[in-house]
């Protein structure tokens, strides 16, 4: 029998009893005679709240002194579940992303992973005990010191692990029972899927999906880890993410699901100057501030006008210092206006199928008007077509699309066990 890698995220570890009940997870699996090493999250909703607790010390915390204070969420949590462990009579060793072997650069709040040398986990493994690692975090090769990979990267800590040490699968286990056609939080309708391929999951998560950490299926699809995708309340056959459908074609669907999400703002930079050369410097600016732009309009100017409007969205924590970056830019390019709007959502139909099927753009168009919704901007990839909508709209949206493409399971099948949705 192989190693089996199994991560537990916040909801499934949310208390003592959640951490005994996982505990029984893993000792059944070990039981199967697996090696198995074990990935959690912080309990519950503790990352927030350490954050919230940051905040009240300083606006504006050291980055190195907040990664510090995250990272504890999940030395909390390894600790607790190696004792319920020991309680059922399996040996158990927790290990920080740094006894890990978790190597990453030193960006702090979203290091990257550049490698990872589990010799310790593969010596716990050897021994017959239960490893435990703390997601989410490592430390970095150049200063040494502890680093965070960014919200939700537990994910990527079991995936990356999962790949370090040849593991045959690694089981993502959560509060729902497996990656749904939506968010069973927001349509109840929502439909299991059974299998994904890691490109239609990339679109899905890049949008807004946040059941796996976008990294974590980039990882995945490069070293061909097969991901399960399953809750840790209920033995439902959950979701395959692998790459199945590249070695056995099947037919596709044209729509995956619909992925909605609400952490992105929309500036509009209002007069700008019809000249060549001025897009590049306001963007070169928010590059050079290390803001990913998502999605761009810029509006033809009026007849006889000889000035242009130029919208765009980005991450929302990035709006303040975006808005401070392009203020500066203003006597320079003699722009008129910069207007802030943060409540905006975005709304995302993905589907690989979407290639050869004619129709969906005006399918899509057609159940957001008749759900009463309008389109402030819109993007699209070869699987994939994205809105900017009111963030008001954004449930009616989501809504409005799924049922428009078929997707609506004919009985209630989407179950949320746990969490608060934050
Ligand atoms: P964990 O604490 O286990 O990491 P997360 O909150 O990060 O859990 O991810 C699980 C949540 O992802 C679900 O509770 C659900 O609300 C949300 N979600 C969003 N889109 C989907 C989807 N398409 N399928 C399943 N869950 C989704
Ligand atoms: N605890 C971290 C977070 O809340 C990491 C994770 O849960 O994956 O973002
Ligand atoms: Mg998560």
């Amino acid at each position: 029998m192989g190693v089996v890698v199994q991560k537990y995220g916040g909801s499934s570890l949310a208390d003592a009893q959640g951490v005994k009940r996982v505990a029984q997870r893993i000792v059944a699996t070990k039981k199967l005679g697996h090696d198995v090493c074990v990935v959690v999250s912080a309990m519950g909703d503790t990352t927030d709240e350490l954050r919230d607790l940051a905040e009240q010390i300083s606006p504006l915390p050291p980055a190195r002194e907040l990664d510090m204070l995250l990272t504890a969420g999940e030395r909390i949590s390894m600790a607790l579940l190696a004792m319920a462990i020991a309680n059922l009579g399996q040996t158990a060793r927790s290990f920080t992303g740094s006894q890990a072997g978790v190597i990453t650069d030193s960006a702090h709040g979203r290091a990257k992973i550049i490698d990872i040398t589990p010799g310790r986990i593969e010596s716990a493994l050897a021994a017959g005990d239960v490893a435990i690692v703390a997601g989410f975090q490592g430390v970095s090769m150049d200063t040494k010191d502890v680093t965070t990979l960014g919200r939700g990267a537990s994910d990527t800590t079991a995936v990356a692990l999962a790949a370090a040490l040849a593991a045959d699968v690694c089981e993502i286990y959560t509060d729902v029972d497996g990656i749904f056609t939506a968010d069973p939080r927001i349509v109840p309708a929502a439909r299991r899927i059974d299998h994904a391929s890691y490109e239609e999951m990339l679109e899905m998560c890049a949008c807004g999906a946040k059941v796996l950490h976008l990294r974590s299926v980039e990882y995945a699809r490069t070293h061909d880890i097969p991901i399960h995708v399953r809750s840790s309340f209920s033995d439902r056959p959950g979701t395959w993410v692998d790459n199945r459908s590249e070695v056995e074609p099947v037919e596709q669907a044209i729509v995956t699901g619909v992925a909605h999400d609400r952490s992105e703002s929309k500036i509009t930079v209002a007069g700008v100057p019809d000249k060549v050369g001025e897009a590049a410097r306001l963007f070169e600016a928010l590059a050079d501030a290390g803001i990913n732009i998502d999605m761009i309009v810029q509006n033809i100017p009026a007849p006889g006008g000889t000035s242009t409007d130029i919208s765009f969205t980005l991450p929302r924590v990035d709006g303040q210092t975006a808005m401070e970056a392009l203020a500066r830019l203003q006597p320079e390019v003699g722009f008129e206006q910069l207007l802030y709007d943060d409540r905006v959502g975005k709304v995302s139909l993905v589907g690989a199928g979407m290639r050869t099927h004619p129709g969906v753009t005006a399918r899509f168009f057609a159940a957001l008007a008749a759900a009463g919704v309008n389109v402030e901007m819109i993007s699209t990839s070869e699987i994939r077509i994205s809105v900017i909508v009111d963030e008001d709209q954004v449930d009616a949206a989501v809504a409005s699309a799924h049922h428009a493409f078929d997707l609506d399971a004919a009985e209630v099948e989407a179950v949320v066990y746990g969490g608060t949705g934050r």
